[in-house]
């Protein structure tokens, strides 16, 4: 058995707007990673199987290694189709919002969704949300929101009905926000819920294969050009900086998410507990920020760059140029709140 962390009250309030409507409509974050592409997949079908409407729409496109997840074809790109999009957000009974915590990480999707009339669901495990839902179910503490889908449809009481591609959808988001269960994932239950997809059938290796091993060549020469020549060590602070700018994408092809795990890339070297990806995108600079430890990747994205996330990951936007974007990163690590934890950190981790 798994502990009962979402209140009952809301498992209650939910069930009952299920009960109620069936015209569903699914919601997730720019950008989508394995988690808002698992996390949504694994609702969707479950909600199909109710026998529901249900339609997923993205703020954007995403990544070709999330393409293989069984209805991932059925996802709706909002940037593609905005007029049909809005459509189905106007005419939704009900929205569940899922791995994002303020209306505007969904960009225009969310500014939508706040002023849609049907009633909304969150779901998420960033820190702090926004009010604009009329559930919020928000466990920061839980290492994904796929894992929060799980709970929740067990909480409803139909593990029994649980379908495989509703287990290989919640497992390849809890297995993508983990990096494969290297982080964020001492949560003994965790291997107790992957034990219960196991039951329905998933295959976890070939779910690893799928999303892993699956660089282009370009992919894979980009990440050993940025290695040798766009990485930077700052020794004295624990940490690392990782740039690459538009040309330089080019030149390998980018495709979107082929730089998804670059900034974990420096965390590997021993001594490293903090680490910058600042990439050029084409009318701004995505910083992603990966830590160890205490260290509050979160609170260094938003102080320097009004960005936030999670403890150990975080991002941001930034616009300007990349050597403006740079210069932040080095004055922030030069302040004290941040140089004297990335030190006490450091001593924590590596002694
Ligand atoms: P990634 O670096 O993988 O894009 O993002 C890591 C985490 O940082 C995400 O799960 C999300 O919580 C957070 N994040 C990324 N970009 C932004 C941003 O622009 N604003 C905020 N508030 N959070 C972000
Ligand atoms: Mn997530």
């Amino acid at each position: 058995m798994i502990s009962k962390i979402i209140a009952s009250q809301k498992i209650t309030e939910v069930e009952e707007l299920l009960d109620k409507y069936d015209k569903i409509v699914i919601i997730t974050h720019v950008s989508p990673d394995g988690d808002a592409i698992g996390s949504s997949l694994g609702l969707y079908h479950y909600l199909m199987g109710l026998g529901n409407d249900v339609n997923i729409i993205v703020p954007n496109s995403f990544p070709d290694f999330l393409k293989w997840i069984p209805g991932s074809k059925n996802i709706l790109n909002y940037e593609r189709h905005p007029e049909f999009a809005q459509k189905l957000i106007d005419e939704a009974e009900l929205i569940f919002c899922l791995d994002f915590n303020i209306p505007k990480r969904a960009l225009h999707l969310g500014t939508l969704v706040e002023t849609a009339k049907g009633k909304k669901i969150l779901v998420d495990h960033h820190p702090d949300p926004s009010d604009f839902c009329d559930i919020t179910i928000s466990h920061p503490e839980i290492s994904s929101t796929s894992e929060l889908i799980f709970r929740l449809i067990c909480r409803m009481g139909d593990f029994e009905i649980m379908s495989y591609e509703t287990a290989t959808a919640l497992y390849t988001g809890m297995m993508t926000d983990t990096g494969g269960f290297t982080y964020n994932s001492n949560n003994i239950e965790i291997y107790y819920i992957i034990g219960e997809l196991l039951k329905k059938g998933i295959n976890k290796d070939q779910i690893y294969s799928n999303v892993y091993h699956n660089y282009t060549e370009d992919r894979y020469r980009m990440l050993g050009y940025t290695l040798s020549e766009k990485m930077k060590i700052y020794h004295e602070y624990n940490a690392a900086l990782v740039w690459l700018t538009n040309e330089e994408q080019s030149k390998y092809n980018v495709k979107k998410g082929d730089t998804e795990g670059f900034a974990n890339l420096p965390l590997n070297i021993k001594g490293i507990i903090f680490a910058v990806f600042i990439r050029e995108d084409n009318d701004f600079i995505k910083i992603s920020f990966r830590s160890q430890g205490s260290f509050p990747s979160n609170k260094f994205a938003s102080q320097c760059y009004n960005g936030g996330g999670h403890l150990n990951a975080a991002g941001g936007e930034f616009y300007g140029t990349m050597e403006e974007a740079i210069a932040i990163f080095e004055k922030g690590l030069a302040m004290p709140e941040f140089s004297e934890l990335l030190k006490k950190n450091n001593k924590i981790l590596n002694n």
